[in-house]
């Protein structure tokens, strides 16, 4: 079998010289391609200071598009939500979120995910394949070619800064593709991005979280949901696995620096999580010093039996946990009318 061809999004300087020396190309060349790729351009053609016979074989030895850009959406409110393809057909989606100051690539590591949380889109399609480094970074490198074409003067809320891991799949089952990505996003001759506007959202895959936590020093966001067994079993199953006791235990020995913050990520179901007693248990649950709760509304997709609590209760319960001592915020909602919210991502247009 011949090795896997490297994918340009996920090379490294150093490799990319000793490809250039062994194609008897200056090591400078590494550089320029270097330089093209972390702007977002992967096309060779478009490498304007490359001579045309090195675009030829970089198009032909080296995967520099692993993914295929289908379609785009822009929300009302600025998010761009985008469709892309891999080489065997199959579908993901990433999703630009503009703020003041900020601009928040959500990406994908999975398509689908296995791990099939009761109020999740994603979950509905089962687990299609784990991303590469290369498929996940090119999420990042296609947006920030977009934002570039479509704006022209990189205005400040519309260049990319922060990167989060909640798009479709769950991160940390996929340890090998986004280790490899994270090593990327914050190396200097990758993305250069800093570890404080990383961060990576995990449904609570215990032994993961503790190989992760020692290895990258960015932000933890877990995804919490309910601060009981029984109903933590309903809605995120793999709690039956990893129940709250041993996730409590695995955040207690998290290594926390002042750099790095954890968020419990409650998405606020009518009736289900969001009563009087839920509260009680979730400030019971969380260590105030270290953790900080992260409501969510919940977006609805087709075929789901449960309702967002209103916007005033999620207020209130909000300002029930504050009292109780907890470090608590609402979400901000975004892009919902093109589905490009939390939990709304799910390939319209799966490969047969
Ligand atoms: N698999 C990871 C990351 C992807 S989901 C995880 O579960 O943490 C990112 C966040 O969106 C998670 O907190 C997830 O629970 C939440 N989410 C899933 N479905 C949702 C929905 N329909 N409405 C709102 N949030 C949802
Ligand atoms: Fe997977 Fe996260 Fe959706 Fe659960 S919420 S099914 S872990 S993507």
């Amino acid at each position: 079998m011949s090795p896997p061809i490297d994918q340009l999004p996920a090379i490294r300087l150093k490799e990319l010289q000793s490809r250039m020396l062994s194609w008897k190309q200056p090591a400078y060349r590494a550089k320029q391609i270097i330089e093209w790729r972390n702007k977002g351009v992967l096309d060779p053609q478009a490498m304007r200071n490359l001579p045309t016979p090195l675009q030829d074989r970089l198009r032909v030895e080296i995967d520099c598009q692993p993914l295929t850009l289908t379609k785009r959406m822009l929300s009302a409110d600025g998010t761009r939500k985008y469709v892309f393809s891999l080489c065997s057909g199959k579908m993901l989606e990433t999703v630009f979120i503009p703020e003041a100051g900020r601009g928040t690539v959500c990406v994908s590591s999975q398509v689908g995910c296995v791990l099939d949380c009761a109020f999740c889109h994603t979950g509905t399609q089962g687990f299609e394949a784990n991303l590469t480094s290369g498929e996940i970074i090119a999420q990042i490198l296609a947006v920030k070619q977009d934002l570039r074409e479509s704006s022209g003067n990189g205005s400040d809320n519309c260049v990319v800064t922060h990167v989060v891991y909640m798009g479709m799949g769950e991160p940390l089952a996929n340890e090998q593709g986004v280790h490899n990505s994270l090593d990327m996003l914050l190396a200097r001759d990758g993305l250069g991005i800093s570890q404080r506007r990383i961060t990576v959202s995990t449904s609570g895959l215990v032994p993961a979280m503790q190989r992760f936590g020692e290895k990258f020093p960015v932000n933890l966001a877990v995804s919490l949901h309910a601060a009981n067994n029984r109903l933590r079993d309903e809605l995120v199953p793999i709690n039956r696995k990893y129940p709250l006791e041993a996730l409590r235990k695995c955040l207690d020995d998290y290594p926390l620096d002042r750099q790095r913050h954890i968020t419990l990520e409650y998405v606020m179901l009518d009736g289900v999580n969001d009563r009087d007693e839920d509260m009680e248990a979730l400030a019971s649950f969380v260590r105030p010093a270290r953790e900080r709760v992260n409501l969510i509304h919940f977006n609805p997709f087709p075929g789901t039996h449960f309702q967002g609590s209103s916007k005033e209760h999620m207020d209130a319960f909000a300002a029930g946990l504050i009292q109780l001592g907890i470090r608590a915020t609402v979400r901000k909602s975004r892009g919902q009318d093109i589905m490009a919210a939390c939990g709304q991502l799910k390939a319209e247009t799966q490969a047969a």
